[in-house]
């Protein structure tokens, strides 16, 4: 178990740093082309974030659009000087099983270098678009790390109609490809009977109420004894971010709640400690180094 000052389970807080136009949702819509006539508002968003987390004096993983690294070099540093961690959600925010394996090496490689100018430091972790590494996109894995990465938190293990393994490891866990080992650590869910429920971030903590959360979190810290990974988007604590004609379930997974996503998170850090995410990786291997041979046997497997 991994314990803050007070004993509480230091749960690791993850931000997908990209503008409220990058988002998957908007991919048939909104042409990629266009995407550098809209008013971006990642830096403003991502700004309050930092404000936020500094008033809680919580330190957490932002895991940066290289797109966004480009425009505004000077945020992904700030988000560094601030004692948080810089990780890469790619460059171009396209799903990786609508990529083939040598654009997304591109994009990936691209997404690094940028990020790492910028910030001056290593950047060791990434996190897929949309959560889209699948069954028929695990050759990604391999390309994370010929690339240098050394840890991921792209595989959701749920059903969903866009992303998700559902019968992989809900903890960090390494998965052993043939160019190495790669820690993964999945988005968190709630064990319960045989299903694996979303229980941290995102739609699920706009659109759910608030207690959905706090029973989930609860329930992994204590019964567990693990920490959950949460995640979130600078464009959630947006309300009056330009609204973008989508669908209806569209409209409802993106714009839904989002005036309250700002009071939901300050509740969120007064219930639960929070910490970057390479902590959690860390921690990850310390185990797997106690647990010896055994590590290597831990099951990854659909
Ligand atoms: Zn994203």
């Amino acid at each position: 178990m991994t314990a803050g000052a007070a004993g509480k389970v230091v749960n690791a807080m993850t931000i997908d740093v990209e503008d409220y136009f990058h988002v998957s949702v908007f991919d048939g819509v909104l042409p990629r082309t266009q995407w550098n006539t809209l008013d971006s508002r990642v830096s403003a968003n991502t700004a309050r974030l930092l404000q936020i987390f500094d008033e809680y004096e919580v330190r957490a993983t932002f895991f940066v659009l290289g797109w966004v690294a480009e425009r505004f070099p000077e945020l992904v540093r700030e988000i560094a000087n601030r004692g948080h961690e810089v990780a890469s959600h790619g460059y171009a925010h396209r799903l990786i099983y609508d990529q083939t394996p040598a654009a997304f090496r591109e994009d990936v490689h691209r997404a690094k270098g940028l990020l790492e100018d910028a910030c001056g430091r290593e950047v060791a972790g990434y996190r897929a678009p949309s959560y889209s590494i699948t069954p028929r996109s695990l050759w990604a894995l391999d390309i994370l790390l010929e690339e240098g990465y050394r840890y991921d938190s792209s595989i959701f293990p749920i059903r969903h109609d866009r992303y998700g393994i559902s019968v992989s490891e809900r903890q960090p866990y390494p998965i052993e490809r043939p160019k190495g080992r790669l820690i993964e650590v999945p988005a968190s869910t709630a064990r319960v009977g045989p299903l694996n429920l979303p229980i941290a971030g995102g739609g699920y903590f706009r659109i759910l109420p608030y207690r959905w959360t706090q029973w989930g979190i609860s329930r992994v810290n204590r019964l567990e004894g693990r920490p959950v990974v949460f995640y979130l988007h600078p464009w959630e604590v947006d309300p009056t971010q330009p609204r973008i004609k989508v669908g209806r379930l569209g409209t409802f997974r993106h714009y839904r709640n989002l005036h309250q996503t700002e009071s939901r998170l300050r509740r969120l850090l007064t219930d639960f400690a929070f910490g970057r995410m390479d902590a959690l990786v860390a921690h990850a291997r310390e185990q797997m180094v106690d647990a010896g041979a055994h590590a290597l046997r831990l099951p990854y497997c659909w």
